[in-house]
């Protein structure tokens, strides 16, 4: 918009529903598409209202000329605020067309797929069926409000954007609280989802290993009967369209083990398997296990490698700043979307240097698909720990540069690779919402689910030092640089009382010499300090009358610690 032209009319904008089309995704490839296409259908209509003069946005921030994102991961949130010079009526129309220019778009790219792979519609459907399954699932909300009105309805007269934009949010909010959609009919409902109406019929793979007795790998896919949307999302990876988008022939969303066995993987085990190149079929962690034994010929070197737990465990990790709300009003809204924006595409390198895939990253908000932990190439061994304080830090820097009260909190949760996405998302966003942005917010909250159903969660405050002391003791013990003995949990657990009461430092390491000063110790003598360091840590700084709140802390230092036993793969942790 040209600069002092007047602004007659504010707009918001809403897409959903999200999570109805995450819920279905079995596999990581689903997901991705699932997301990376509500991201995609808020580009295409960004992008078609950010080419007229008349329009401004308010959030996110959008480059002018318009830059297609041409990453696989999906930037563009599930709505968006912009002021124009049209007036409201105008403005409406405007949104109205690029998101209906924007649904055809897409039930074009369905139908050249369907052609494409050899699909085809049943129960008389057809390229228009599509769109109005399409037109009645996808919810778009849009909001105009004329510059006037919406002074008025704030009760003031103040023309602050940053209030604006707050404004226009809460009603946004109260727009998709109060969204519905159709299902279809029972016996049509989708091979997948088992949502929506069924009017397309492809060869799909079904479900191997649902049934745990069943090892038996699916030989050949089978006609079945699915919605468009969970089509779309299935053969994603074969469509031109996306292809075209993504800057990438042949792209698909790694699989679960391609990720949390990415210590693993290497070239040359790779090799050693044609199922680990095979885009349709599924391997298992044993298809791994053959190749890396085969690879490795010395048997003591491949047990060492295999015997970690944590290549058999992925990790998602779910991100959203804190107080956003609060702090959106004292501030200019477009200098906040940049730094949003700038933020998005640091965490997006540092996610992906971290070997991780994210779906999806607008602004604050990050979700991805990590490894629990690796030996990079530089022979370093990262974690998810370390990665967490990374964006944290970075969050810091450019987000809240030291005058705003936003910080990012974190949930990650972890769970064996056969474990179902569905419930894997469910809990890493339980450990966000309900765990990390409970009480003072600004924290880490963590769950492992063992394969054997057993769990351990804890949580930390980013910028406290036992977070740092337990990243540094979990990254050193993966990596075999230190090491401490069975013994040491089993005594710690047995003197839980005694530990929690005990009054200063100089107790505490007399506790720790007397108790582990036998010969084998000797070895673990870095180990032991580490884990003394870190009860200094976490111990002494509540006050010895908090009985009860120290007592926690013990309880929860050790199941730390049995984290750290666990992914390192001891047995007795399992
Ligand atoms: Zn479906």
């Amino acid at each position: 918009m040209k600069k002092n032209t007047t602004i007659n009319s504010y707009a918001g904008f809403t897409i959903g529903p999200i999570y109805g089309v995450f819920s279905s995704a079995r596999k990581t490839r689903e997901l991705w598409f699932a997301s990376y296409f509500f991201s995609w259908f808020m580009e295409k209509i960004i992008e078609q209202l950010s080419k007229n003069n008349e329009i401004d946005f308010l959030s996110p921030f959008v480059i002018k000329p318009f830059k297609s994102n041409e990453s696989i991961t999906g930037k563009y949130h599930d709505r968006f605020i912009l002021q124009s010079s049209f007036n409201k009526e105008d403005l409406f129309k405007q949104i109205q067309k690029a998101s209906d220019n924007t649904l055809d778009f897409f039930a074009e790219l369905i139908n050249s797929l369907v052609i494409k792979i050899g699909a085809k519609y049943i129960d008389g459907a057809n390229k228009k069926t599509v769109r109005d399954i399409f037109n009645r699932y996808i919810q778009r909300n849009i909001l105009v409000f004329d510059t006037n009105d919406i002074k008025l309805s704030m009760e003031s007269t103040s023309s602050e954007k940053p209030k604006i934009v707050k404004h226009i949010n809460t009603y946004l909010d109260s727009m998709e609280e109060n969204r519905f959609f159709e299902t279809g009919i029972q016996s049509k409902t989708c091979f997948i989802c088992r949502d929506l109406s069924a009017n397309i019929e492809a060869n799909v793979w079904g479900k191997s290993g649902s049934n745990k007795k069943e090892t038996k790998r699916n030989t050949s896919p089978s006609k079945e009967k699915l919605c468009p949307l969970c089509f779309m999302k299935y053969f994603a990876h074969m469509s031109e369209e996306v292809a075209k988008k993504i800057s990438k022939n042949d792209f698909r969303f790694p699989t679960i083990l391609d990720i949390a066995s990415v210590e693993l993987l290497t070239g040359k085990v790779k090799e050693q398997n044609p199922l680990f190149k095979d885009r349709e079929k599924d391997y298992e962690f044993q298809d791994i296990e053959h190749a890396v034994r085969e690879t490795h010929t010395k048997k003591e070197e491949a047990d060492s490698l295999l015997k970690k737990a944590y290549p058999k465990y992925f990790a998602i990790l779910q991100a959203d700043g804190d107080n956003i709300g609060k702090e959106i009003r004292n501030i200019d809204s477009v200098s906040f979307s940049y730094s949003l924006f700038n933020f998005a595409n640091t965490a997006e390198t540092i996610i992906k240097s971290y070997k991780g895939y994210p779906i999806y990253i607008g602004g604050d908000d990050i979700l991805a698909f990590v490894p629990v932990a690796f030996k990079d190439d530089d022979g370093k061994t990262k974690t998810v720990i370390g990665l967490a304080i990374e964006l944290s830090e970075k969050y810091k820097e450019f987000v809240a540069q030291n005058t705003l009260k936003t910080t990012l909190s974190v949930g990650i949760n972890i769970a064996y690779y056969k474990f179902p996405l569905s419930l894997a998302l469910k809990n890493a966003r339980k450990q966000l919402f309900e765990e990390a942005k409970k009480d003072e917010k600004n924290a880490l909250a963590l769950l492992l689910t063992k394969h054997s159903g057993h769990q351990i969660g804890f949580k930390f405050r980013f910028g406290s030092s036992d977070i740092k002391s337990f990243s540094e003791l979990l990254r050193k013990t993966l990596a075999g640089d230190v090491d401490f003995p069975h013994s040491l949990h089993y005594n710690l657990s047995r003197y839980k009382t005694v530990i929690a009461n005990i009054p200063n430092e100089e107790r505490l390491e007399a506790f720790f010499d007397n108790n582990f000063n036998e010969p084998e110790h000797s070895k673990f003598a870095s180990g032991i300090n580490q884990v003394k360091n870190c009860f200094k840590e976490f111990i002494l700084s509540v006050p010895r009358e908090q009985s009860e709140q120290r007592n926690n802390y013990v309880k929860e230092l050790l199941s730390k610690l049995a984290f750290i036993k666990f992914l390192r793969g001891e047995k007795q942790y399992e």
